[in-house]
Order: C-alpha cells, then sequence, then structure tokens
C-alpha cells in the first residue's frame, strides 16, 4: 500500500487514460478493461494485476438527476450481495476522503462501502456538460487502499477542454474536436489505432511499437504502404520526406479513386460543400519511444486544419 509522500513520488510514473471525453490517471500497471463504444453514455474500467479496478460510468440525461436515488438503489444492490454471501456490510454516505480537490462545476457525494470487497466511490453531475458520472475504486477486502483510490478519483475529469477530448490509451494520445465520434478502434500494446468520424470526414491515429524491430525490415515509407494498404486503397497517393518535429517521417496526400465523388467534386465546390475526396497522412518515428505514429484524415481539398491540429496534439516520448 502506498501512502503519502511513497505515492506522491511514484505519481510521476502514473499514465494518464481518455475516452470518451472521460479522463483519469492511474499507476503505469493499472490497464483498459472494459471501454463502452457510446459517448452519450457508457462504462469503462480500468484495473491492476492485483485485483483493484477502478469503474466510471457516465450519462448524459434529460431530464433532473437525483443522485441520492441512484446511491440508494446502488447501496442495495451491494447490500443484498453480500447478505447471500453472508458477509457482514458496510455503508458510508460521508466517507473520509484523504485526497481531495475543490471542483466547483460539480455537485460531488462521496461513499465507501465494504462487503464482498470494499469501494470508494463517488457521483456527480457536471453543471458544464450535463453528465453524471459514478465511479468508484474497488479492492478487495484485504487490502487498505484509501489514498491511492482518492487519489486516482481526484484526477477523473469528464469533459475535455476548448472543446477537443484527450483521447489516449496505450502511449496514443490525441486530441480531437467533441463533434467528433469514434468510428473504429483497435487496443493492443503493440498497435493502437482510434478512428473518428464527422460526417464525411475520418481522422484516425495509429501507434505501432517496436519500431527498430518493424523498420529492420523496411524503410518508414515501405513500412506505411503496407500497413495502410487496406485503408489507403481507395485514394491515389504520393509520398513526400516530412521530418515532423525532428523525427524522420513522411507525408502522403491524395485523392479518390471513386468515380463518383471525382464527377460530383465540381459542383460540391460550387455550392460549397466541398466533398471529402482527399486523404493526407502523416506519419514518423520516434526512436526516443521506439514507436511509428500515423496520423490520417479524409477531408475536403485543401482543408488540413483537423489534421495538423491532431498531429500537433501528438506527445510521443
Ligand atoms: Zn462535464
Ligand atoms: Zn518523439
Amino acid at each position: 500500500m502506498l501512502q503519502g509522500s511513497a505515492l506522491a513520488r511514484r505519481q510521476e510514473n502514473w499514465v494518464t487514460i481518455g475516452w470518451q471525453g472521460i479522463t483519469l490517471r492511474v499507476p503505469e500497471d493499472w490497464f483498459p478493461a472494459a471501454l463502452g463504444t457510446e459517448r452519450a453514455s457508457g462504462y469503462l474500467r480500468v484495473q491492476n494485476p492485483e485485483g483493484l479496478s477502478l469503474e466510471v460510468k457516465w450519462s448524459s440525461p434529460k431530464g433532473t438527476v437525483d443522485l441520492d436515488a441512484q446511491l440508494a438503489n446502488y447501496r442495495k444492490t451491494l447490500a443484498r450481495a453480500a447478505r447471500k454471501r453472508k458477509l457482514d456490510f458496510d455503508w458510508k454516505d460521508k466517507p473520509k476522503v484523504p485526497v481531495r480537490e475543490a471542483r466547483p462545476d460539480k455537485n460531488r457525494r462521496f461513499f465507501g462501502w465494504k462487503g464482498e470487497g470494499q469501494g470508494l466511490g463517488v457521483v456527480w453531475y457536471c453543471r458544464g456538460c450535463g453528465r453524471v458520472v459514478f465511479a468508484q475504486v474497488a479492492a478487495p477486502a484485504s487490502q487498505e487502499t484509501p489514498t491511492l483510490a482518492a487519489t486516482i478519483l481526484s484526477t477523473l475529469e469528464d469533459h475535455g477542454e476548448d472543446g477537443e477530448d484527450l483521447w489516449a490509451l496505450y502511449g496514443l494520445q490525441v486530441r480531437v474536436p467533441s463533434g467528433w465520434l469514434l468510428d473504429k478502434h483497435q487496443l493492443m500494446a503493440g498497435y493502437t489505432m482510434l478512428q473518428f468520424r464527422q460526417r464525411e470526414r475520418l481522422l484516425r491515429a495509429e501507434r505501432w511499437a517496436l519500431a527498430n524491430v518493424a523498420l529492420k525490415e523496411a524503410c518508414l515509407e515501405d513500412f506505411l504502404w503496407d500497413k495502410c494498404r487496406k485503408f489507403w486503397r481507395d485514394y491515389r497517393l504520393q509520398a513526400s520526406a516530412a521530418e515532423w518535429a525532428g523525427h524522420p517521417g513522411v507525408f502522403f496526400a491524395g485523392r479518390t479513386r471513386k468515380v463518383v465523388p471525382r464527377l460530383v467534386a465540381p459542383v460540391r465546390r460550387l455550392i460549397r460543400r466541398p466533398g471529402a475526396d482527399r486523404l493526407s497522412a502523416r506519419a514518423w518515428h520516434c526512436a526516443t519511444a521506439n514507436k511509428i505514429f500515423a496520423l490520417h484524415a479524409v477531408h475536403p481539398e485543401g482543408d488540413l486544419t483537423a489534421l495538423e491540429s491532431a498531429v500537433q496534439s501528438v506527445t510521443c516520448h
């Protein structure tokens, strides 16, 4: 168990997780175990090898929200589960919360319980974005974790800043405007991909690990031609060397091969609704992090804003 200054020291090694507008920080051996794919409401769970977990449920209710009723329901569910297993059950409405920061935009209620395991949690309604958040750190009954649990809960945020959400998992961190929706994702230690959509436009961020191994067989450009073949198949692209933030990189750009979008393109430009018939991608090799990053955008001609601001938001090392 970590307490006080040991915990503060160790927090340097914490990692940020960002998903659907929710962000939080956890020690680096914690990993995502469940991730909801809907923005309006969903559930995520992050856990560590010793059986500790953080669960976050979010929703965006239309009407009024009765946090007390939700808590009372949760308490009942837990009490019933404990009774079935003939365990004592203890619930606290105002538990000791060793680490606690003021949050003027949220009306928070903390709760704590002990039964089949134990938990420290919090529910709130955010006046900023209208989300209701229910979060708790749960642990086996044998592990005393109030400081760790409270520290993790204190890092939890339910909306991004300046109209952008931070998406962060497995060493890939990218900021995306809140109006873009998660379209596809693939999350593995060796490869992480997040793809977002806004109408016809796409934004895709990818990160490959073990770049030194990958680049033994092929140069960066050939690696990308190979890995992105499927995603790029409808575009006729040209590559040019383009350093990024001091790293060797490649820029790919080109137009769709599909006939219909090409035919209607002049008309759509004329009515000022240009179609997203271009693909541009910026990729680079970060030797320090031993990773390869690629960001792609499907966009109207000349409009690289989404791509460039996403690229700017990525910190590779
Ligand atoms: Zn909020
Ligand atoms: Zn780097």
